[in-house]
């Protein structure tokens, strides 16, 4: 697979190749719905082996947001009402309209198509209210809309690129709306068999004329939300969930976009570096580079961040930090937070001046360009997922990750190597944790997030998990720590809900939730590595006291499992308290 071969010809901007399918098969999904589908359409009418033409357009949307806003409490029988629902259309077969109002890939058959960025319907006068889906924008993975009743539409979301599954991210908009009307929404095929979305997440959602009239961005918003298996066969075994919702909408004609989360384009990324690096206040603490190029042909960067003047020998003697976001195209808000830590370390307080004297960052702020332009949830353009890769990456397949790992063992040559974190968003617990390795120094490892818990104010150490897990041997975590012998290499997790804990307890996050924390990280690596040790000192005697490990750690799944390990924490524990030997011993 050469990188040259599989460029887009229809390159739509200057720093932006959409990655090209190999396997054209995009058809499975749609025959994997077979049994729902299949009377339905004749099965010419779903044959397509043309990519889909993304458009030109990059959404742009205002940064306003609301602090508090509420996680919904369901309504107590939602769940009986979709399964009567279903039973419903089931019976009434022949009042649904089964009308493909939207598909990224076949021709519209409602026009003839002059110019590719024509969406697939036109409403064909004022009375038509026919919603107009749109998704072949960057990130956009809406595959199919199909109108149900007057009001309802079915929605297909596309499969991981060259994979057959990991649908669960979700981004398109549509337009044509009428003012309070309410819409319902059933994305019928995810995958993961549970979801924050029955524990009170709300659909992100951003509606045009609300940002320019009201100065509103990304709000929560939709009711009647349910996440639930439906009657879908994907295979012997294997089921689609269905994600319903209603949304209510403001404004006649308005153009509004829905989302799992925030997003945070490739583009986004690009613009911002940008902006930074043509700020004479900001450019000389930072260096931008091309870590590599992606299979598509987009450049990976990477960011050194540290005091630059001065003489090159005494970088040496710094110690480093590895940063790394975006390794799964379907959770922006690692990206929101790695935003919230370049814009305090590059920024003007004493605090980031003393972390860019004392080390150097190495940030790789997405690590799978081609996944979050094509609207990936999991994968990279290969159709595999980038953090299991780390044991052997391919420099062909997973370029981002071979180029990465060369650059972690080369800066460890260098530089001490004192802290790793890969950035990741959760999609089945609630708050923002982490997860981090264990070994023989036990507690160690627990130092930084115990820290960190101190700070913020969405961080819960209670949620932190520290283990090998097998099942996780080959992710950035696991490998740094393993073969570089990084104790503190850690997964950040921040949930696509929000917070159970401490003052926003029962909110949701935003942007400047995740930007926030950001923030904290880099106070917390202050504390951390202060020559001041004293808060470090009461941390490890509060994890001694406190801690409850056990000898080793014997689940190898302990976050896969998470019944098991609630089980586990409530085994009575035998407190061991560790002797100090030096001060040493605990400096990071
Ligand atoms: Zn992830």
């Amino acid at each position: 697979m050469d990188s040259s071969e599989n460029k887009n010809p229809n390159k739509p901007g200057l720093c932006l190749s959409f990655p090209y399918p190999q396997d054209p098969e995009d058809q499975n999904l749609l025959n994997d719905l077979g049994a729902y589908y299949d009377q339905q359409f004749p099965t010419n009418e779903i044959k397509s082996t043309a990519p889909y033409i993304p458009l030109i357009v990059h959404p742009e949307f205002i940064e306003e947001v609301e602090l508090y806003e509420f996680i919904y409490t369901a309504k107590e029988n939602i769940n009986e009402e979709c399964f009567r629902r279903e039973n419903q259309r089931a019976d009434q077969q022949d009042r649904l309209y089964y009308r493909i109002v939207y598909d990224c890939f076949d021709i519209s058959p409602y026009q003839e198509v002059k110019c590719q960025s024509e969406p697939y319907y036109v409403p064909k006068n004022i009375d038509d209210t026919t919603l107009v889906f749109e998704s072949r924008f960057e990130s956009g993975n809406l595959r199919r809309a199909i109108q149900m009743y007057d009001y309802e539409y079915d929605l297909v979301l596309r499969t991981d690129l060259n994979t057959k599954g990991n649908m669960q991210w979700y981004y398109f908009s549509i337009s044509n709306t009428r003012k309070g009307q309410k819409y319902i929404f059933n994305i019928i095929n995810m995958l993961k068999p549970n979801s924050l979305y029955n524990f009170g997440m709300k659909p992100c959602v951003y509606s045009e004329k609300n940002a320019h009239i009201h100065h509103i961005g990304w709000v929560r918003n939709g009711q009647d939300i349910c996440y639930y298996q439906n009657t879908i066969k994907k295979s012997p075994g294997a089921c689609y969930f269905t994600l319903t919702f209603s949304l209510t909408t403001d404004h006649d004609n308005d153009t509004v976009y829905l989302a799992h989360c925030y997003p945070y384009t490739y583009t986004d990324l690009c613009k911002y570096l940008d902006t930074i690096v043509s700020n004479p206040k900001k450019n000389h603490r930072i260096r931008r580079k091309s870590l590599c190029q992606t299979i598509s042909g987009n450049t990976c960067d990477l960011l050194t961040i540290t005091t630059f003047n001065g003489r090159v020998e005494n970088l040496k003697y710094r110690k480093g930090i590895v940063l790394f976001a975006r390794v799964h195209p379907g959770e922006p808000n690692s990206s929101w937070m790695m935003k919230g830590i370049i814009d305090y370390l590059i920024g003007p307080t004493l605090q980031a001046k003393i972390l860019r004297d004392n080390f150097i960052f190495k940030i790789i702020p997405m690590l799978n360009p081609d996944g979050v332009i094509c609207g990936n949830n999991r994968c990279g353009s290969a159709g595999v997922d980038l953090n299991r890769c780390w044991i052997d990456p391919s420099k062909k397949l997973h370029p981002t990750i071979y180029h990465a790992k060369a650059m972690v063992k080369q800066f460890a040559e260098e530089n001490e190597i004192v802290l790793s974190c890969d950035f990741h968003g959760h999609s089945r617990k609630k708050n923002i944790f982490m997860y981090g390795c264990v070994g023989k120094t036990r507690n160690r490892e627990r130092i930084f997030p115990k820290l960190l818990e101190k700070i913020s104010d969405v961080f819960s150490f209670n949620d932190c998990v520290f283990g090998l897990q097998k099942a996780k041997e080959s992710t950035a975590r696991i490998v740094i720590y393993k073969e570089l012998g990084i104790i503190n290499s850690f997964t950040m997790e921040a949930s696509f809900c929000g917070a159970s804990i401490g003052k926003h307890a029962d909110f949701h996050f935003n942007q400047e939730h995740l930007q926030q924390l950001g923030h904290d990280f880099c106070e917390a690596l202050l504390d951390f590595c202060s020559p001041d040790q004293s808060k470090v000192k009461v941390i490890m005697e509060e994890l001694e006291m406190l801690n409850p490990y056990e000898e080793e750690i014997q689940d190898e799944n302990a976050d896969e499992d998470e019944t098991k390990r609630r089980k586990r924490s409530k085994k009575p524990i035998v407190k061991k308290r560790t002797q100090i030997k030096s001060k040493k011993d605990i400096q990071p």
